[in-house]
Formats: structure tokens, C-alpha cells, sequence
């Protein structure tokens, strides 16, 4: 077996199932030893029926004491049965699974593994999953991952295919390259990579797994850091090829908005414009909490490059953000009369609309050009491309940053070879420290004030017990008009979880709300034009409540949302937390968020009072630093930032600061790369960047 195999060397994957994995980003070996675990799911002790809890999961070890009955409950098949053990019993419900009759024999001893609710005066359990005391006792005590699924791929089979290489890769020794240099292992204290691959999908304890983790979180900041050090080396200040001259356009277009800018962004724009008209190019990051009013900063500096004869190109991590990037734009040109012939470019539109859209980007018929990945696509061919910005930049990886400046380049005419003008904008208040090591190659300018007039958000920390009037609520801004967000953390139930999912929430909510409420659900397996449907829907006020996961986290204006509802609260990273608030808080009327506290933890209700005082982003990310602790690692990960897979850069910040420091030991040596310890991970690095593979953090 290889590395670079396909995964149908594997036994029981065919082409059906590794198309599945393929939809899961993995095709080869190497890409599924690097599909992490999302989660680890440990088998509960046994509890007595007496002593069960509402609303908990639990392990019952009980004799089936009823036959099976079966009813229709609308279009689902119910079949129902007890279990008992010396004290009690136990209701069982099953959902269309008819064949559980022939399964379930009286005075059968089973473990029933399943969520338990109080009925009258006793528990149910719905759809228990079964074990016999065999399965029981194999699965005690360990950890189990748990992986991110798509639609008919399920735990098993993934698990299945990940312990074959595993064990196949020991019979032949170890398949992996080690990439670490054993001096730095042995000062980091890290494990080999083959370990810590192997327990990172099947640990024995928690130990293990924090042993895994920090291995692997290392090497990622390591490969990431030294990437930057080639950009920043490739990036020092290089003559600007697109000088621009300032022009009445931008001083007319800020005449026209209906609000003044604030004096950050004033700064802001001169740090841009000084960038632009001077002798380097630039490269820019510009930092400013949600809401902070970063678009019309993009606005303008894409207004001086088309003034000035130019292409202006604008990437959005989602599609609903680059339509609603599309839309404001337009609004500006067709209002205030701008220079702009704008295109959009994304996924989802036909083939031919991909290519006339191709046609007006090479040709130069347009000047503006909003879209999301698509952008960077080796179809794109630019005109005149000299200025590049990517939005909500934290979503990117330093990979698709590097490939988009990179657009300018080469095959448009006259220009050819120059380097266009980037500005990347963040909404992630990233702690000064934290943001000199991952940017480093880039010049930095903050936004601290939000624009005047805006009401700050109301906040709520409660638990569970709350969620009834929280509704009430909710049901209240509504009437009144008003929209709200809800977020749940997972897409649909899994027997792996509790945590609240949108599938069944919004069930809930219609079931609970007035029936005249419009309710819809959006979620990231949605296709891109449904969700695109849908974010519409909600900003022409079509829909009374969204719930989502966090696919709307980035960037979406809706004025007229007024409550923003998450739910496991606890879940979340505070940065990530401090994201989806901004979502509210947009509009004229006084805005609110509940933060619901599913886990009654106290140190998570610690975590979230932060929140509950403060609306400054910077201020919660340094609190984010303070408040994590070694016990936290496997808790809360913010998802997405810089598209790291395993290191969080708020969670492991110390970790980040000593790859730093191993980066900056490595790289004080000029021929680094040809030195014998290092061949690996220079070949690595080679690698990434020759067939930009998607490798963590890239
Ligand atoms: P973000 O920085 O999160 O991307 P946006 O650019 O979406 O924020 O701006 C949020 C809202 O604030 C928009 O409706 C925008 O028109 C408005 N806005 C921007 N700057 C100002 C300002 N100086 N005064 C008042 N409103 C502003
Ligand atoms: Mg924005």
C-alpha cells in the first residue's frame, strides 16, 4: 500500500462508496490517514432505570419483558416494547423499523444505548441502539472516533477503512515520511507522526489523544509558518506596477453615501489610498470588528483601480456573500453612477454563463469581478488585473490568498508579470501577537470604532431551562415584525449526539410557534442555489426565522434580524460566538442575543459571561487566550479560521508561538532546505506549493 493509492485498494470500498469519500475531500490513502475525527464518542456506564434522568443519555442493561406493538404516527411506523431491570422499567420506541419485531424476543438481555425522556411516570427511550453484552463490553471504556459523514456513509465504514491502513501500514512499517527532525521532536516533546496518526483516529485514553494533538497541531502551525516565511521573503516591497492617481470619482461617491466615515475607516482609506498611488504595491490586511463597515473600504479601493482603467477583483468565502458583495456593489454603481461594469462569478451558474462571464473577465468588457473560489480557477484569465481583495480572509487559506495575487500575472496582455495590489479584510479580531506571526507578511490597519448610532446588542446567558421563554421571545419580535437567527451546531440527529441539530429544531419550533410563522432551515449540504433561495427569501422579510449552522457566520447583512438564538452555545469558540452576534445588531431597532448554555457546565457559563459584557471583539479573543486550559483542547475549536485542521490558533496559541520560534531557528539558515535533517519537510513544502495541495493550513 501507498500514500498516493486510491482508497478503493481498500476491502468494501468500491467506486460507489469512494465516490462518497470523494465527497468527504478524500480520495487517496494519505488524504483519509488525514481525515481527522471530529469528535470521540464514549460509551456510557451503566445506569439503573430508577435512577435515569430526563433529557440524558444512558446505557440500560435490560430484558425485553413486552412483545412489540406497532402503530402509525402519520406517515412514521412506531414499534414500541419495555425492558426492565431489578429496578424498573423502560419504555422503547423504534421509528420505522418494522423489522425490530422479529428482532426483540422476550426475555433477551440487551444494552439499550439512547436518549431517555420521562413519560407519566416512567422513561423512554427513543430508537436505543442495541448491543449485546459482548459489544457492550468491547466497546467500554474506549474512545471512538467520530467522523464527518455525508449522506450514506456512515461510522462504521469509515472507521473500517481507516483501521485497515492503519493495519496494514504496520505490517509494512511505518507509511508515512517523518517530517520533524528528531532534535525538534525531542525539545517539543512530540511523538513521531505515525503515532500520533494512529491515535489520533483510534486513542486509548484522553492522554493519548492530547499527545496526538499536539503533535499534529505543531506540525501544521510549523508548515504553515514556514510557507509565510517564503511569502513574506517573495513579498518585500515590490514596485508597484499599477500606480493609480486619486480621481473625483471617490471623493464624489463619499459625498453621496448617506453616512459620513468613521475616523478609523477615514484612516483606513488613507492607508489604502497612499498603498495604491505610491511606489510598492500593496498588501494590506484590514482588521475591523463585525459590523465595523469594511465593504464600502472595498468599494473604494476598487472604484480607484476601475477610475484608473483597471480590473478590480473581490473573492467571498460563501456564495451568499458574494451575491450579497454583487448586490451592494451594484446598488453603488447604478446609484451613484461609478465606473463599474461588474460581473459575478460562482459556482453555481450554468456552464454558460461561466463562460460568458470567462469572456467579459478576459476580454476586459468588465472591471469588477465578485465571486467566490471560483475566481481563482485556472479558467480565469484576467485584464488588467491590479487589484485583488478577499474578504472575510480567516475562511482562506494562505494558499488561495498566494494563488489569487498570483492572477495578475502572466497571461494578460501588456501587463504581463506584475503583481496587483492586495488587500485582505478580517473580521476575526485576532490578538496583536497571534496576528504579527500569521500575518506577517502583510502590512496591518485596524477598525476599532463601529459606526455611530448603533445600539449595542443585548445579551443573555441561561441554560435549558430557559428555552420556553426564550420562544415566548422570539414569537414577540415577530409579531412586532422583526426576524431571527437561530443556530444549532449540527445538521441532523446522530446517534453520536445531543447536541441540538437544525433538522429537528426547526421541527420543533414549527410544532411550538404559531402555525403562521414561516420557518425554513439552512444548512451547508444544501445546494448552493437553495441556500442562495433562501438567504434572499430571509432578506426580502419572506422568512420569520432561519435556522442555520454557522454557514451564515460570515458577513451576512440583514437589518431586520433582531434576535440571534444559539443554541449549545458552549459549543463554540467566543471568537466564532462573537461572529455570529454581529449578524444582529445591523438595523434601527434594538437587537438581542441568547446564548443557550446546553451543557450546565459552569466553567462554559465562565466562557460565555464574557460575551455577556462585552461587545469587543478584540477584548473576547484576548479573553479567549486567557480562559483556555489544557482540559479544554478537545472542547471547543473555532471552526475555519485559516482553514487549519487541527490547530486552533486561540486554543493553542502557545503552540503557535513556539512553531514560531522553531520557524524563525530553521529559517535563520539560508540553505535550510538542502540540509539532510530537513529534506522532508522542504520536499513537503515543494509539494504543497507545485500541486497546491489542500494540506492543513495551506
Ligand atoms: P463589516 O465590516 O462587518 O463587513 P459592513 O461593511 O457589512 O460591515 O457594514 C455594515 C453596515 O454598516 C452596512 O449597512 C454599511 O452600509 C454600514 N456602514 C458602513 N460604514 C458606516 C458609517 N461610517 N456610518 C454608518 N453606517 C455605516
Ligand atoms: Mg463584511
Amino acid at each position: 500500500m501507498h500514500l498516493a493509492d486510491n482508497i478503493t485498494v481498500l476491502k468494501g470500498i468500491g467506486d460507489k462508496t469512494a465516490a462518497l469519500f470523494r465527497r468527504m475531500g478524500v480520495e487517496t490513502v494519505e488524504e483519509l490517514l488525514r481525515f481527522y475525527p471530529r469528535d470521540y464518542d464514549r460509551i456510557e456506564e451503566v445506569s439503573r432505570i430508577a435512577g435515569l434522568q430526563d433529557n440524558s443519555r444512558a446505557v440500560v442493561r435490560g430484558t425485553i419483558c413486552s412483545g412489540v406493538s406497532e402503530r402509525k404516527a402519520g406517515r412514521l411506523s412506531v414499534s414500541l416494547s419495555q425492558a426492565a431491570d431489578e429496578t424498573g422499567k423502560l419504555q422503547l420506541s423504534f421509528f420505522n423499523m418494522p423489522y425490530i419485531k422479529g428482532m426483540l424476543k422476550k426475555g433477551a438481555v440487551y444494552y439499550f444505548r439512547g436518549k431517555v425522556h420521562k413519560r407519566g411516570n416512567g422513561f423512554t427511550m427513543e430508537q436505543p441502539l442495541l448491543l449485546s453484552p459482548a459489544e457492550y463490553e468491547k466497546q467500554q471504556g474506549k474512545l471512538l472516533p467520530v467522523y464527518p459523514l455525508t449522506n450514506g456513509l456512515n461510522q462504521k465504514a469509515v472507521r473500517k477503512a481507516v483501521l485497515q491502513v492503519l493495519e496494514a501500514a504496520g505490517e509494512q512499517g511505518e507509511l508515512l515520511p517523518e517530517i520533524l527532525p528528531l532534535r525538534i521532536r525531542e525539545e517539543q516533546k512530540l511523538c513521531g507522526v505515525w503515532e500520533a496518526l494512529s491515535k489520533i483516529h483510534f486513542p486509548k485514553c484522553q492522554e493519548e489523544l492530547l499527545q496526538a494533538k499536539k503533535r499534529l497541531a505543531f506540525e501544521e502551525f510549523l508548515v504553515f509558518l514556514l510557507l509565510i516565511q517564503k511569502m513574506k521573503a517573495s513579498a518585500k516591497a515590490v514596485p508597484n506596477a499599477f500606480p493609480m492617481l486619486e480621481t473625483a470619482d471617490t471623493g464624489r461617491f463619499l459625498e453621496g453615501l448617506p453616512f459620513r466615515l468613521t475616523k478609523d475607516q477615514e484612516q483606513v482609506w488613507q492607508d489604502i489610498l497612499d498603498d495604491m498611488t505610491g511606489a510598492y504595491t500593496m498588501n494590506r490586511l484590514v482588521q475591523g470588528d463585525v459590523g465595523s463597515g469594511k465593504t464600502v473600504l472595498a468599494a473604494l479601493a476598487l472604484l480607484l483601480a476601475a477610475a484608473n482603467g483597471y480590473q478590480g477583483a473581490m473573492m467571498a468565502p460563501t456564495e451568499v456573500l458574494a451575491v450579497q458583495h454583487f448586490q451592494t456593489l451594484r446598488g453603488y454603481a447604478e446609484k451613484y453612477h461609478l465606473p463599474f461594469q461588474l460581473v459575478l462569478l460562482t459556482g453555481s451558474l450554468t456552464a454558460k454563463e461561466k463562460r460568458a462571464a470567462y469572456e467579459k473577465i478576459e476580454t476586459g468588457a468588465c472591471n469588477l469581478i465578485i465571486g467566490t473560489h471560483a475566481l481563482i480557477q485556472e479558467k480565469v484569465n484576467y485584464h488588467k488585473l491590479a487589484l485583488v481583495i478577499t474578504d472575510e480572509q480567516h475562511r482562506f487559506g494562505v494558499r488561495q490568498r498566494e494563488t489569487f495575487s498570483q492572477k495578475g500575472m502572466g497571461k494578460s496582455e501588456g501587463e504581463g508579470g506584475c503583481i496587483p495590489h492586495v488587500m485582505v479584510m478580517s473580521a476575526t479580531p485576532i490578538p496583536r501577537t497571534l496576528a504579527m506571526i500569521l500575518y506577517g507578511d502583510l502590512h496591518v490597519s485596524v477598525i476599532k470604532q463601529l459606526p455611530a448610532g448603533r445600539q449595542a446588542v443585548k445579551n443573555c446567558v441561561v441554560g435549558t431551562d430557559w428555552r420556553g421563554r426564550s420562544w415566548h421571545f422570539l414569537e414577540k419580535e415577530i409579531k412586532g415584525g422583526r426576524q431571527v437567527f437561530v443556530i444549532c451546531p449540527m445538521i441532523e440527529a446522530s446517534e453520536e449526539s445531543d447536541l441540538e441539530n437544525v433538522e429537528e429544531y426547526t421541527q420543533k419550533l414549527r410544532a411550538g410557534l404559531p402555525a403562521d410563522f414561516r420557518i425554513e432551515m439552512l444548512h451547508g449540504k444544501m445546494k448552493p442555489a437553495e441556500k442562495n433561495r433562501l438567504m434572499d427569501a430571509f432578506g426580502a422579510g419572506m422568512i420569520d426565522i432561519l435556522v442555520s449552522t454557522t454557514v451564515i457566520e460570515v458577513g451576512v447583512n440583514i437589518p431586520n434580524a433582531t434576535v440571534m438564538l444559539i443554541e449549545n452555545a458552549e459549543r463554540f469558540g467566543l471568537a466564532q460566538l462573537h461572529q455570529l452576534r454581529g449578524r444582529v445588531g445591523r438595523g434601527a431597532h434594538q437587537s438581542y442575543c441568547i446564548f443557550i448554555n446546553g451543557s450546565g457546565s459552569d466553567r462554559a457559563k465562565e466562557r460565555l459571561e464574557v460575551l455577556n459584557h462585552s461587545n469587543d471583539g478584540f477584548y473576547i479573543a484576548e479573553q479567549d487566550l486567557k480562559l483556555r486550559g489544557p482540559g479544554d483542547m478537545f472542547g471547543v475549536r473555532q471552526s475555519g479560521i485559516l482553514n487549519f485542521r487541527i490547530a486552533d490558533i486561540y486554543q493553542d496559541a502557545d503552540m503557535l508561538m513556539q512553531a514560531d520560534k522553531v520557524c524563525r531557528g530553521i529559517t535563520s539558515d539560508e540553505a535550510w532546505e538542502e540540509k539532510e535533517e530537513y529534506l522532508q519537510l522542504s520536499s513537503l513544502l515543494k509539494r504543497s506549493g507545485r500541486n497546491n495541495i489542500d494540506f492543513p493550513g495551506i
